[in-house]
């Protein structure tokens, strides 16, 4: 057998050995061939990634699931949310060797620790997450304002992340050098989910009617927009719904982002016995 004719023979037999993930905004099931060697390296590069260009990181990882996907009719960015992408990569890394165990620094006694990811735990937590939208109803003396919340979908989130990119310099921060902890991950989160831009990513719907004739209220759906018109939209609206303390933006961040950044379990030094709340969380898979 000549080389081509083995890798073609490989690829069938492979083939067999392929997974499937059920996506918990939708219940769609995709099938995805294994991961190879190949891939597997570049897939943990992607994910343990520090550098500062998320975009690229992020396409990625997007081209990475669209390679292995088996039922490519099925899978829809646009429909697909943020937390289907975090379950597809969850399941890819159960997949991948190399994360099998992890090892991190011990922030208590400084020794390197091994951490034995429960990747099974996190994919449930994130079904139990499920859709998780919700909605807001703001009222001004004219007008009524009812927004539906809800999780990007990837398409939005690729834009996001380039969005971020775009406006890199302004959110850099002073280096004062003493006071220097986060990782770039963290940095990067931080500057993600800290933006009144990126929150309008969170904005699936919303409705606004008159109070006196609510007979003709205007609807703006943003599924399938791009983030660019999302945040043009709400940029019209009035800054008292997004800005209080009781506001759109604060509820996106209480409803939303705190219960998903904190999704994790907890992990053990197996030296001192440190126990770490969390320590292992989904902020790991927000790249
Ligand atoms: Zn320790």
């Amino acid at each position: 057998m000549d080389v081509k004719s083995i890798v073609s023979a490989l690829s069938a037999k492979v083939a067999t050995e392929c997974f499937s993930v059920t996506l918990p905004s939708s219940g769609i099931s995709l099938d995805f061939m294994p991961i190879s060697v190949g891939q597997q390296k570049s897939f943990s590069k992607l994910l343990m990634n520090n550098s500062q260009n998320s975009a690229v990181v992020y396409n990625s990882m997007l081209a990475l699931i669209v390679k292995t996907c088996l039922s490519k009719d099925r899978l829809d960015f646009k429909k697909a949310t943020e937390l289907d992408r975090m379950k597809i990569v969850i399941t890819f890394c159960a997949k991948n060797y190399s994360f099998n165990d992890v090892k991190i620094p011990c922030p208590k006694c400084k020794k390197d620790m091994t951490v034995k990811l429960d990747l099974a735990a996190i994919s449930k937590l994130i079904d139990e997450f499920g859709e998780h939208s919700c909605d807001f109803v703001y009222t001004t003396e004219k007008n009524r304002y009812s927004f539906v919340l809800g999780i990007p979908s990837i398409h939005v989130m690729a834009q996001l992340e380039q969005w971020m990119n775009d406006h890199k310099e302004s959110g850099e921060k002073p280096s004062d050098g003493a006071e220097k902890e986060d990782s770039p991950k963290m940095q990067h989160l931080e500057r993600l989910f800290s933006s009144e831009d990126t929150m309008k990513a969170f904005i699936k719907k919303f409705e606004v009617c008159d109070i006196i004739d609510p007979s003709k209220p205007i609807i703006a759906n943003m599924e399938g927009l791009p983030l660019k018109d999302i945040i043009e939209l709400c940029n019209i609206l009035p800054s008292e719904i997004f800005n209080t303390s009781t506001g759109l933006i604060q509820l996106i961040i209480s409803k939303f982002l705190k219960p998903l950044l904190t999704l994790g379990h907890d992990i053990t030094c197996e030296h001192c016995q440190n126990v770490i709340e969390k320590g292992f969380s989904l902020q790991i898979f927000f790249i």
